[in-house]
């Protein structure tokens, strides 16, 4: 077990049971990011918190910073804190990673550095990929950032292709509903051409950049990591030049591998490049944010609509594909791949929810009279 910030401690499992320990630092709360709870005997005698997740790439724990910060916060308010999973390395990193990022303004660089020298921790590079798209949303959860979007839509089309959606269709993924929500308060949405129902907000486009024809096709499928692409890309600015090589990914290979958590099997590769893209897009962004353009900079794509699933759609869409269809007159609007589709741009779009930009108009709300 070793203290991270005062009262917040990481630890693995034996940790968890270690009442001495656990007593002599005067920890109240244990947070537990494994695939089982603590047993029960032992966790009555604590303030108590358990999130289910393997140590894969592909495991979403973004999802869960916010309500673990919240436990995290609450437990240093009245006594110590012990984040723990099987090795104490990558998931239970990972959360204190990112609470030390939202708590202290800390870069993903410098919370990584902070914590080494306290503990070896290991994130595996899906986590590191979620602690940068933190870093990227100003260190807090943003619902509303378009990367975040597509990385929660990436998360669930995964699941749809493995069909192990179960209660995941929740709601919380899918788009609001102009219609249920007050279409009058968005910048613009998009109605029917036929029927005129309002169907989604101009915030439900999701944007793709104009693909590379075949070579775009081909970076989907090949797997890279995330490591030596899009971290060397958007940090340079930060990066020491007397010490240029030393990335967040060698900073952590040359960490101590014993204490890695070595619970699971590697997910498919797949299923890896598909999260690792919303990453590569992000880095895309930074580019064009940070330099002038130039000419081999990616443009947004204009070609087709791709849309985010909105709630309207929650009872048509558990197929892996199918038609989307206008909710009142049921007119065909575009169609649906869990899978995703390749843009005629070349780009490939995970998962794909299309729009036929005939079937739909564009409507910008009238602005209010002018009072006199
Ligand atoms: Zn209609
Ligand atoms: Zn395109």
């Amino acid at each position: 077990m070793s203290e991270i910030l005062q009262g917040l401690y990481i630890g693995d499992q034996r940790d968890a049971y270690d009442d001495d320990f656990l007593k002599t630092n005067k920890i109240t709360h244990i947070l537990t990011i494994e695939m089982t709870p603590i047993t029960k005997d032992h966790a009555c005698n604590y303030a108590y918190k358990f999130v289910y997740a393997r140590d894969m790439d592909d495991q979403d724990l973004l999802g869960y910073f916010q309500e673990c910060f919240d436990f995290i916060e609450e437990g240093l308010g009245i006594g110590g804190v012990l984040v723990h999973c099987f090795a104490g390395s990558s998931r239970s990193a990972t959360i204190v990673l990112g609470y030390i990022m939202h708590k202290q303004g800390l870069s993903l660089r410098e919370a990584v550095g902070l914590i080494k020298k306290h503990r070896k921790i290991r994130p595996n590079d899906g986590f590191i990929s979620q602690l940068q798209l933190f870093e990227l949303m100003d260190r807090k959860i943003d619902t509303q950032h378009e990367q975040y979007k597509q990385y929660r839509l990436e998360n669930l089309a995964l699941k749809m292709q493995r069909g192990s959606h179960g209660d995941t269709m929740d709601g919380c993924s899918l788009g609001d509903d102009p219609l249920l929500s007050g279409s009058a308060n968005s910048k613009c949405f998009y109605k029917c051409r036929k029927c005129r129902r309002p169907l989604f907000k101009g915030s439900a486009l999701l944007t793709h950049y104009e693909g590379k024809g075949q070579i775009a096709f081909l970076n989907w499928k090949t797997p890279q990591t995330i490591n030596d692409t899009s971290f060397d890309d958007t940090d340079t600015s930060k990066v020491d030049t007397s010490n240029s090589d030393d990335t967040l990914s060698s900073a952590i290979s040359k960490l101590d591998t014993s204490d890695v958590d070595m619970s699971v099997s590697q997910p498919d590769e797949k299923n890896n490049a598909n999260i690792k893209n919303v990453i590569k897009d992000t880095s895309k962004i930074d580019t064009r944010v940070g330099d002038t353009c130039t000419a081999t900079t990616p443009m947004p794509c204009t070609r087709s609509l791709f849309i985010e699933p909105i709630k309207w759609m929650e009872n048509e869409i558990s197929e892996i594909e199918g038609k989307i269809m206008c909710p009142k007159c049921s007119a065909k609007l575009g169609s649906f791949k869990w899978m995703g589709e390749r843009c005629p741009c070349g780009t490939w779009v995970t998962p794909a929810f299309h729009i036929n930009a005939g079937k739909v108009d564009r409507a910008v709300p009238r602005p209010k009279p002018v009072a006199r």
